[in-house]
């Protein structure tokens, strides 16, 4: 074995479950693809003690505190494939081998395809009311409804927030200025100022690399977990977005500190 533990993803959850295990004097290996799907946001919402921290900043701490683990490495790249004997392959074409894998390779959230969305994504154009809704409380909120379901499941929300939210079923486009919404267009090139506007961005885990090990899923998409971050291959752990309902920095700690526990009470003295 090269190492006890091998931890795909150095967002929230991975780096949470290597600063555990690291602690309990366990070798553990990050390889990390650098890019966790919070980064456009300018801070952290709703996150106890720091929502008002910029992601990669926390992730930047995070990695400064697993630098004086001397049981921690954190190797930036991206992993091709994880085989069931916990053997990991690199896009470079190295190979790895662990007694522990934790998968935290997060998800990729799917914005709609309107012009100006994705380059608001994140600041003006936002999904999730728990995290950034505080901070667009009394402004002019648009939410574009991805379906009567989703319409009706957000509303009640936003309206608790500010009492100026208008629904659209159809945009052209978004008008920015300074990087910020101003408006959102109309099909017939009506404008309607707008500060934020809410989208359904669903999302899909980033599986692909262990697609081989044909976890068990939870629900459509989400990995089955038991109560300490297992799945259903043996030796192989999952956290954050990959097993989370409402995903959100705080679960991807919690659930990173449960995969850590697990693989540290399964793997013993
Ligand atoms: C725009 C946006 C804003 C958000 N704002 C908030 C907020 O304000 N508050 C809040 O609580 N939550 C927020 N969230 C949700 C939160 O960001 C996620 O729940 C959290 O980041 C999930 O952490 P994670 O570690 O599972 O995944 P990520 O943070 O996405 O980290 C996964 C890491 O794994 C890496 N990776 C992926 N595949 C591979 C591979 N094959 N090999 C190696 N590395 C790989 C990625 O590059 C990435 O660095 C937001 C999400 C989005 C999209």
């Amino acid at each position: 074995m090269d190492t006890d533990v091998i931890v795909l993803g150095g967002g929230s959850a991975g780096l949470q479950a290597a600063l555990t295990v690291g602690r309990m004097r366990l070798d553990v290996l990050v390889i990390d693809a650098g890019e966790p799907s919070n980064a456009p946001a300018h801070a952290i919402g709703g996150l106890l003690g720091a929502h008002d921290v910029a992601p990669l900043d926390l992730l930047v701490t995070g990695r400064a505190q697993l630098a004086e683990l001397p049981t921690v490495r954190l190797l930036g790249g991206e992993a091709s494939s994880v085989e069931p004997d916990r053997t990991v392959s690199l896009a470079d074409g190295t190979s790895l081998t662990a007694r522990a894998v934790v998968l935290a390779t997060g998800a990729d959230y799917e914005i709609p395809v309107v012009p100006g969305i994705a380059e608001l994504w994140g600041t003006s154009v936002i999904h999730c009311p728990f995290c950034h809704g505080w901070e667009a409380r009394d402004s002019r909120i648009g939410l574009l409804s991805a379906g009567e379901e989703h319409a009706a499941h957000l509303l009640p929300m936003l309206s608790r927030l500010t009492a100026d939210v208008e629904v659209f079923d159809a945009v052209a486009g978004l008008r920015a200025e300074d990087g910020a919404l101003r408006a959102v267009v109309l099909p017939d090139g009506t404008e309607v100022p707008r500060d934020v506007l809410f989208v359904a961005a669903p999302p899909a885990p980033r599986d692909a690399a262990f697609a081989r090990l044909g976890l068990k899923r939870a629900e459509p998409s989400l990995v089955a977990i038991d109560m300490f971050g297992r799945t259903s291959a043996a030796g192989v752990y999952a956290a954050g977005d990959l097993v989370s309902a409402a995903p959100a920095v705080a679960q991807a700690l919690a659930t990173g500190q449960r995969a850590a526990v697990g693989v540290t009470r399964d793997l013993g003295a």
